[in-house]
Formats: structure tokens, sequence, C-alpha cells
């Protein structure tokens, strides 16, 4: 059942540690482009979450793994809920997030480094550990993360490895409005699948979801007669003699009287 949302009863609903400071992070560790949706690498299990609020600000829920589909237990994870304060200033964060991704563009298409909608970001790792699908905001952050602790790269200068890590953003940012397209093109698809479907095709598929057996079980169970009761479908029978024989002769005879006593209103043509 949805719980009912009273207002702002469940901000306070925190997991009861100190609000996070954006200021005591690395820049590179969270997301909060105005335009985009807010996000930020847990602290506790170092993967990016989404920030929901608008004023009051938390890391949204999350368990410790993502792998539950794969039978892991549902742990919450302890940075869940946690309060967070944006105590920077935001529009120097970003323009210094801007200029640093510049620089990953090679000075021919530099200009190109416009923002896409952003998916919803992968677990952050140290580059060196990045594994499975680079996305847009994996491929940046990643840089980011790099530039940020490399001396050796430097404005548009990079180290192979930043230099890997500058291409590989700028790879991903050329794919981004492919990519959106795909993901549109699977949505369209998936209803376009849907809609197909005729009704008696879904019906087949939830009998076959549910098994036969279930349903045919239940339709041929033979519940025990209970004493009163009228059948299987009804409930028990209704008493149609008065519990109190003398008490219900005496309500009648008012009634009754009450009755008699009663004049019909004249009508008035
Ligand atoms: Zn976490
Ligand atoms: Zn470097």
């Amino acid at each position: 059942m949805p719980r009912k949302r009273l207002g702002r009863v469940r901000t306070k609903n925190t997991n009861r540690r100190e609000a996070l400071k954006l200021s005591s992070m690395t820049s590179e560790d969270y997301n909060v482009r105005p335009d985009e949706m807010k996000s930020i690498a847990c602290p506790d299990c170092r993967t990016w979450r989404r920030i929901m609020g608008d004023k009051v600000l938390k890391i949204r829920e999350h368990c410790i793994s993502d792998k539950m589909a794969e039978g892991e237990k549902r742990v919450a994870c302890p940075g869940s809920d946690q309060l967070v304060v944006i105590d920077i200033d935001v529009r120097r964060w970003q323009s210094e997030q801007n200029r640093l991704l510049r620089d990953a563009m090679p000075p021919e298409n530099r200009r190109a480094a416009q923002q896409f909608y952003k998916p919803l970001p992968a677990p952050a790792a140290p580059v060196s550990r990045i594994k499975g699908k680079v996305t847009l905001e994996t491929a940046r952050q990643s840089y980011l993360a790099h530039r940020k602790g490399c001396a050796r790269c430097v404005g548009g200068q990079h180290c192979t490895d930043g230099g890997i890590l500058a291409r590989r953003y700028v790879l991903a940012l050329g794919q981004e409005p492919a990519r959106r397209e795909a993901r549109a093109e699977q949505d369209r698809q998936a209803r376009r699948a849907e809609r197909r479907q005729s009704a008696p095709a879904v019906r087949k598929a939830q009998w076959a979801r549910y098994g036969g057996k279930v349903v045919e079980a239940a339709n041929n169970r033979c519940a025990e007669r209970v004493p009163g009761m009228v059948c299987e479908f009804g409930g028990p029978q209704v008493p149609l003699a008065p519990q109190n024989v003398e008490a219900h002769d005496r309500r009648q005879a008012e009634l009754g009287k009450q009755y008699a006593a009663w004049k019909a209103p004249v009508t008035v043509g």
C-alpha cells in the first residue's frame, strides 16, 4: 500500500547523521548542474545515487548491492536518506567542470561540449577499475577524477591515461544522441509489442505465468461445509425467528398503535 505523504513529515526521515556538505567532497563526486538530475557518489557504498528533494536534499534510499535480481540480500546502505547541503558556489563549480571538460576535447571540436540528457549514473569507480558499460556520465566523471589527481594533465595536454579517458569521454559524447535515439526506439518497440498483444494472448500469458495447476486446484477445491452455511459462496444463514419473542411482540404492538394514531398529512391543492 502506498504510504500517504504528509508534506514535510518524510523529510524528517534521515539516517540521523550530520548533513553532508558538498564542500567536504571532491568536486567530481557529485553532479549539481541545475538543468540535470542531481546525483552524488554515496560516501558509504561509492556508487552514484540520485539526490532527492528541492529544499531539503537527501540521498535516495538504496541498497548496498545492485544485484538483488541475482539473489543477493537486500541490505539498505547506511548512506540512504543522508541529508546533503549544497554549500558550494554552484555556478563556479559548474564553470570549472566545464572548463576541464572542454580540455578533453580535441581542439577542432571543442565547441561540441554541449550537454545531453544524463542517463542514470553508473557506479563510480577509480579510473583503472572501470568495468562494464561506459556511459556519458561515467566517462565524464572518470575523466574529471583523473585530471584532478594528475599533475601531467594540464590544459589541453594529457598524459597517456588522461588521453585515453579524454577520448572515451568525447566518444561517449558523440554517441549520446544515437544512444538516446536507440533508447527511444526500444521504448517505442516495447509499446508496439504491448499493443499487438491481443487480450486472449495476454490471458494466455497470465495463465502460463500463474500456472494452470494453481488455478485449477482453486477451482476444484471442495471446501468442507460449515454448519449454518447455506453454501460455500454465501455467509452463515440469517436467523428468521426473533431472538426474544416477548420483546418482539411488544414492539410490534407499539408500532401498531403508532400507526393507528398517525394521520395522513393534508395535501393542499
Ligand atoms: Zn550507499
Ligand atoms: Zn593524466
